[in-house]
């Protein structure tokens, strides 16, 4: 057996960074900026108002007070959008909403809701000084010229994609999304549409990792199921080539008679592929390999649902963010106190358990184990949000801290909120 991390390093060194290229900002998001953006406009791009109110001139209201208070005439008024000028002079005010430009003269804004309207409307009459300044957005005072709007590096957010939008871009140039095949192998898979017959069991497999992929921001591709046959394996490796980045393959990379996919990696990688035994349990064996002519590298995943999600998450995804330029590799992980104990044998491997992780009122962070952790059970998988690393030994007892992955943050819960 092998030590995870030596697994990890074998296939990150065979999945470069994707070529960087221009994509719409539509399809960005999640992606890793590939070269940094500086600012070519200012954000605001001109003075505005950042309430809706008065344009004032803040020198005429120097005076006011609740004793005596000062009226301003109203010369016009401002929306956001507007392009006509309504300069204002001494003594005067501009009725003005959010965003509108800041009229010539003045230099402040006052909110409505602090001020009166006298004589029908076309006076304004405030009780207190307004500051110079006050209620304005100023050119640039977001992003100002030359500055860097997102740094090579980034995982854009949405945010990203709007400050990009604020530039006038609609194209930011990412490490592209990675295509993932899925690609299920087994005589005993039958589809949906069969009715099972003796020795048969559903392709739960497929589905599964295409929406791990998925859920990774990656583009799925379904490269269907075959059997435990060496040239239909390598027929639909080859129809891999050009659709996908990368390809997941699931079952026979075991000790079985019948582990064909091992013996085709061997055949079409050309050296690079390598059958493991990795020191983990689920998810002990794991071929990979680069296939020969295309350059595509495989992932060889186990055929037990619950292994090949765990081989999925300690492989396949840093490999695959690797790929997409990421520089975080690595699941969030936490330390938590166990509930209830968790129970092993010496066996030289790090054991992955199903778990449920929540974080207390107390902000505590706490892990149950699921019941059920025998590798085909994947219903169990289901419920879980997240792994607990538990080191070779006798397990960690009721009270006792693990390390814990976080595979699944979207189901990470707090409180419910008030009832
Ligand atoms: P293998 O790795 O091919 O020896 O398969 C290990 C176990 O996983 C066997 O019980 C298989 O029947 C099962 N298995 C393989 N492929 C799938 C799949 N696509 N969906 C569900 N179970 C599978
Ligand atoms: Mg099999």
């Amino acid at each position: 057996m092998i030590p995870l991390a030596e697994a990890e390093a074998y296939v990150l060194s065979h999945c470069p960074p994707l070529a960087p290229r221009p994509v719409p900002l539509d399809e960005a998001l999640g992606c890793v900026c590939a070269a940094t953006v500086a600012a070519s406009e200012p954000v605001p791009p001109f003075v505005n108002s950042s309430m809706d109110g008065y344009a004032v001139r803040s020198i005429d209201t120097a005076a006011a007070s609740e004793v005596a208070p000062v009226g301003l005439r109203l010369v016009g008024t401002v929306l956001a959008g507007s392009t006509g000028s309504v300069p204002v002079g001494s003594g005067q005010a501009a009725r003005i909403m959010t965003g509108a430009p800041l009229p010539d003269g003045s230099d402040a804004v006052v909110m409505q809701e602090t001020c009166q309207l006298e004589d029908d409307g076309t006076v304004v009459v405030l009780e207190q000084p307004v500051r110079s300044g006050s209620c304005i957005r100023t050119i640039g005072q977001d992003v100002a010229t030359g500055t860097t709007v997102v740094a090579a590096g980034t995982e854009l957010t949405p945010g990203h994609l709007g400050s990009l939008a604020n530039q006038g871009l609609s194209e930011v140039t990412v490490h592209p999304r990675i295509r993932v095949g899925v690609l299920s192998t087994g005589d005993e898979l039958a589809t949906a549409d069969m009715a099972l017959t003796r020795g048969q069991i559903r392709d739960a497999n497929r589905p599964t990792l295409l929406a791990l992929v998925e859920r990774q921001g990656w583009v799925p591709v379904d490269l269907g199921t075959v059997g435990d046959d060496a040239a239909e394996v390598a027929e639909a490796l080859d129809g891999a080539a050009g659709r996908c980045d990368a390809v997941l393959t699931s079952g026979g990379v075991s000790v079985g008679d019948a582990d064909v996919v091992k013996t085709v990696l061997r055949e079409r990688c050309d050296g690079s592929m390598r059958w493991m035994q990795v020191a983990i349990r689920p998810a002990k064996p794991f071929a990979f390999g680069i296939l020969e002519g295309s350059g595509l590298p495989v992932f060889g995943l186990p055929g037990n649902p619950v292994s090949a999600m765990v081989s999925f998450e300690l492989l396949v995804r840093p490999a695959g963010r690797r790929m997409g330029g990421h520089r975080h590799l690595h699941h969030l992980t936490v330390p938590a106190t166990v509930v209830g104990d968790i129970r092993r044998r010496p066996d030289g491997k790090t054991h992955y358990i199903r778990s449920v992780l929540t974080i207390e009122d107390d902000g505590a962070w706490r892990v149950r184990p699921l019941d059920g952790q025998q590798s085909h059970q994947l219903s169990v998988m289901a419920e879980a949000n997240a792994l607990a690393v538990v080191a070779d030994g006798d397990g960690v007892a009721a009270g006792g801290t693990v390390s814990v992955l976080v595979v699944a943050p979207d189901r990470l819960h707090g409180s419910t909120g008030p009832a």
